[in-house]
Formats: structure tokens, C-alpha cells, sequence
């Protein structure tokens, strides 16, 4: 099968692989329709390593895509708990925890000390033809997803718990600071939540200017200070919740200090938006 690896820092080579073998225990066999390239991937491209996690041996990154499933033994279930089938359509959940840890017992397995994620080191990802994922972690798709919406259901998962972490109420003021990939499906969850109005914020122009399509209001950090323009559009009260989406520069600072008292900041880490659930 054809696979992209990474060898070292910048040198990603698409190779003639072995195809993967037949599913093992609780496992199914793959077929990938669409992966994403993610922010962690292109980390891993620069540097070899996330975190502090090199790679040390050459590594099929990604974790964000669809697949079709291919070979399956019958008694197996998929996420929600159904038989899973050849030929299903599925979403794959990248993150493989361990349920045996303290955040796995105590029901956070997005916590896990010892997750198995797709595309981290020593666990390969999804750039490539084939490959074998726990059947509990593939999630059927309706026919009205298409192959690619179906591998944006990563990212949005990753919203949605950020969103979620959130809290919003109808008529909540919030600022999205970072309006990437994540930042931009954050703005449209807290827009379906009736928060209003949302600034957003970021140092690339064409961001903001995106944003402004799905409501949001657009701030150039490269233009204005971004605490400033919302503590002025807000009569100086400040927003009801931030959530900070970038790391980058002192935004984590910004979203604190365009936050009103007793309102609320959350973080969405690299940790959340990336890796590790
Ligand atoms: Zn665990
Ligand atoms: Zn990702």
C-alpha cells in the first residue's frame, strides 16, 4: 500500500508499504476515504516529535479522516454499541485509552496517561491506504456526510467538548481568540448556542475576514490590540466567556484580560486540540 512517513524533521517520503495485515483481536481493517492534515501533524513534519514525544523510528502521521471498514470479525461493536459491518462507513475516533489509569477509572478517558493515538509515535496514523483501529472506536457515518465531513468529525469533536467546557447561555458575549480550524468550528457551535455578539481574533488577516462569514466580529491582532477593541465594544465590562484556541503570543493573557469578572476563559490546549484527547 501507499503510505506517507516520516523519516526526520521535513522529510516525509510516500512509500510502497506492506499492506496491513488482517484485523487482530477487537480490531477492524480500514480502507481510508479522506484524512485531515491537523496542526500536530504538521508539528510532527517540523520537528520530528510532539511534546515530548520524538520519533524515533519513520512514522505514518494523521488522525483525522473517514474510512471504510473492510474486514471485521462479527461479534464486534462499533461506538455505539451495534454490530459493526464490512463495508460501513465509519468516522474513527483516533484516541485508543487504556481504562485502566486513574483518569480512565475516574471516566476521563480523554485523560489517559497511556493513550494509544493515532499518528503519535510509536502508533501509526491514517496517511495511508489501510490500517487496523479498535472496532469500539469507529463511529458510522449517514449518507448525507460526505467522506471529507465525515473526517472533520475530529476537529469538531474537540470543539464540541471546548464548547461544552464553555457553558454558554443564549445571549453570552464571547470572544474566540485564534480563530483557526478549531477556533472556526468553536464560533459556529457558540453561534447554534445563541451567544452573541462573538468577536474573534487573530494575526492572519484572512482568519478574521472568515470568520466574519459565520458571525463572527472580526479583530486584526496585527491591526489593534484585541483587549483593547473588546473592552471598548463592551462598554468595559468584557466578555462572558473567552475561549482561547491559538497559543500563540500572549493570548492566553488577552483572553483573561477580555474576560469580565467572575466570567469565564477556557483553554483549548494543544493537548485538547491536538493529542491526547
Ligand atoms: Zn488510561
Ligand atoms: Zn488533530
Amino acid at each position: 500500500m501507499l503510505a506517507a512517513r516520516l523519516h526526520g524533521p521535513r522529510d516525509l517520503r510516500v512509500e510502497r508499504l506492506p499492506r496491513t495485515g488482517p484485523p487482530q483481536r477487537g480490531q477492524a481493517l480500514l480502507r481510508v476515504l479522506t484524512t485531515g492534515i491537523c496542526g500536530s501533524d504538521l508539528h510532527s513534519y517540523l520537528d520530528a516529535r510532539i511534546g515530548d514525544t520524538p520519533v524515533e523510528q519513520p512514522l505514518i502521521l494523521g488522525h483525522e479522516f473517514s474510512a471504510v471498514v473492510e474486514a471485521v470479525r462479527p461479534e464486534l461493536l462499533d461506538g455505539d454499541h451495534q454490530p459493526l459491518k464490512p463495508g460501513t462507513r465509519v468516522a474513527v475516533d483516533p484516541a485508543q485509552p487504556c481504562h485502566h489509569c486513574e483518569p480512565c477509572e475516574h471516566g476521563h478517558p480523554n485523560l489517559c496517561r497511556s493513550l494509544a493515538f493515532c499518528g503519535n509515535y510509536p502508533y501509526g496514523g491514517s496517511f495511508c491506504e489501510w490500517l487496523l483501529r479498535p472496532a469500539r472506536g469507529c463511529f458510522p457515518v449517514p449518507k448525507s456526510f460526505d467522506d471529507t465531513e465525515a473526517a472533520l468529525l475530529e476537529p469538531l469533536g474537540v470543539a464540541l467538548h471546548a464548547v461544552d467546557l464553555a457553558k454558554l447561555r443564549v445571549g453570552h458575549c464571547v470572544a474566540i481568540l485564534g480563530i483557526g480550524p478549531i477556533g472556526l468550528l468553536c464560533l459556529q457551535l457558540a453561534k447554534l448556542a445563541g451567544a452573541t455578539p462573538l468577536f474573534v481574533t487573530d494575526r492572519l488577516p484572512w482568519r478574521p475576514k472568515l470568520a466574519e462569514k459565520w458571525g463572527g466580529l472580526p479583530i486584526r491582532c496585527d491591526q489593534e490590540d484585541p483587549v483593547q477593541r473588546i473592552t471598548k465594544e463592551t462598554h468595559g465590562r468584557g466578555v462572558d466567556v473567552a475561549i482561547e484556541a491559538a497559543r500563540a503570543g500572549d493570548t492566553v493573557g488577552q483572553a483573561a484580560e477580555a474576560t469580565r469578572h467572575g466570567g469565564r476563559v477556557v483553554l483549548v490546549p494543544q493537548s485538547l486540540r491536538c493529542e491526547w484527547g
